[in-house]
């Protein structure tokens, strides 16, 4: 497969753009590839620039769950486009998918709009700050909650340990404040709590940014219980899990109920939309009517709360597609281990609704540490395969696949039968 045009677009986009991205895993530096540049999607597949198709299981990292250019949500941009794009002030849509929102979480009282999950995240945390009158947060090895300052923070050598700023310009004095512990590690918690005064903490109840490794229920179950000893917040990070492994998320696995919860992808239909809520007694400390300041001149933009409340009504309308989707995902993934084992490659497979996740790896992968020993240079040789045979997977070991509804048996068989091929190609490679 031709990819010319990519290459040369690479090459110039690094002469004006940082490393020719505005985003670092769109890179694709941890497959060793040159990314694929996209000139136009419909449905399930990707256009690009050189015209070759690809059948997308990144969907933009989560948020099309109805995949390209949805008749429905299309619709909703362009009418809302002709009465203008930005106003700064207050209109009746945002109250409407705030309403949506809530009606389709049980436990979110109040909410906010924002512009990215990194936001939701930022300003959900200094709201939990606030309400808990403590500065410490916990946070798990191989969780992402977006690039604010107090998350971009690694486990030090060794787990539980408050963390290294996994970035240069973090402040060590900041990163202080940041436990770090490890994820379906319940002791590693309590650890954690007899260390630090630790007000929040933030996990991703249905973790995706280290392939797909969801959380013990039982484990959730005891995350609440020691929130409720010591008085800390608990945030449920759904930015990638909510709308999206099902309607309402990990509340349709457990019964655990956090105080905070963040959204994004999903709930902005592919526009830049985000979300935070909880608890009217959290919610209302922030500005305007508590001390807690968050503000947006794009929050709640017009534009993008009509694409996300298209999506959300179209959800809610549509509730059976979510064991539709699972049913592909649980097929793609069960086809892609019998291809595997025929050839004698070690593979872990996972699904969570329409998230999907599979890793080269001899073991079940329970935590970032289990996650880690997976065979990266297997995975990139399975990537670069894949992709010229017309496949989309996300360009690393650690990341989550997504399945979208205009999907369907035959597609989900074609690519089960590219995986058999790119593994005999592998093998002979090696
Ligand atoms: C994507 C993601 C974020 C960050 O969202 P952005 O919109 O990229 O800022 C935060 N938390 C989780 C769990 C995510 O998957």
């Amino acid at each position: 497969m031709e990819r010319l045009h990519s290459i040369n677009g690479f090459n110039e986009a690094k002469q004006v753009i940082v490393g020719g991205v505005n985003s670092p895993v769109r890179a694709f530096s941890s497959v060793g590839g040159i990314p694929v540049f996209i000139q136009s999607a419909k449905g399930c597949k990707l256009v690009d620039v050189d015209g070759n198709s690809y059948i997308d299981f990144v969907q933009s990292w989560g948020p099309l769950i109805f995949g390209h250019c949805d008749d429905d949500i299309e619709l909703a941009v362009l009418n809302s486009i002709k009465n203008g794009l930005s106003f700064g002030a207050p209109t009746l849509k945002e109250t409407a998918l705030a309403k949506q929102i809530i009606k389709m979480y049980d436990s979110l009282e109040k909410v906010r709009l924002v512009s990215s999950g990194t936001e939701a995240v930022m300003s959900a945390l200094r709201l939990g700050r606030a309400y808990s009158k403590k500065d410490d947060i916990l946070k798990f090895d191989g969780c992402y909650h977006g690039h604010s300052d107090s998350l971009l923070v690694n486990a030090g050598s060794g787990c539980v340990t408050f963390g290294n700023p996994s970035s240069l310009g973090v402040p060590e004095d900041l990163a202080k404040h940041t436990y770090v512990a490890r994820y379906n590690d319940l002791d590693s918690v309590y650890e954690c709590f007899k260390k630090g005064n630790i007000g929040c903490v933030i996990i991703e109840p249905i973790a995706g940014n280290m392939g797909l490794v969801p959380a013990d229920l039982n484990f959730l179950e005891g995350l609440r219980k020691v929130c409720d000893e010591f008085g800390a917040v608990l945030i449920f990070d759904e930015v990638m899990s909510g709308f999206r492994a099902w309607s309402n998320g990990i509340e349709h696995y457990s019964k655990v109920r956090a105080d905070l919860y963040t959204f994004g992808k999903v709930i902005g239909g592919g526009m830049p939309l985000a979300a935070f809520g909880g608890k009217d007694e959290i919610m209302k400390l922030l500005s305007p009517i508590g001390g807690v300041y968050q503000a947006g001149t794009l929050s709640g933009n017009p534009i993008a709360t009509s694409a996300g409340l298209a999506a959300l009504l179209k959800i809610e309308a549509n509730p059976q597609i979510y064991p539709m989707l699972e049913k592909l995902a649980l097929r793609l993934t069960e086809g892609l281990k019998q291809e595997a084992k025929k050839r004698d490659i070690s593979i872990q497979t996972c699904v969570r609704g329409s998230m999907f996740g599979f890793f080269f790896n001899e073991n079940e992968v329970k935590n970032f540490d289990d996650a880690k020993k997976s065979d990266t240079k297997l995975f990139a040789r399975f990537h670069a395969a894949m992709l010229n045979k017309g496949v989309y997977f996300a360009c690393s070991q650690f990341e989550t696949g997504f399945i979208c509804t205009k999907m369907n048996e035959k597609i989900i068989d074609e690519v089960i039968m590219y995986a058999g091929e790119s593994f005999d190609e592998i093998r002979l490679e090696a």
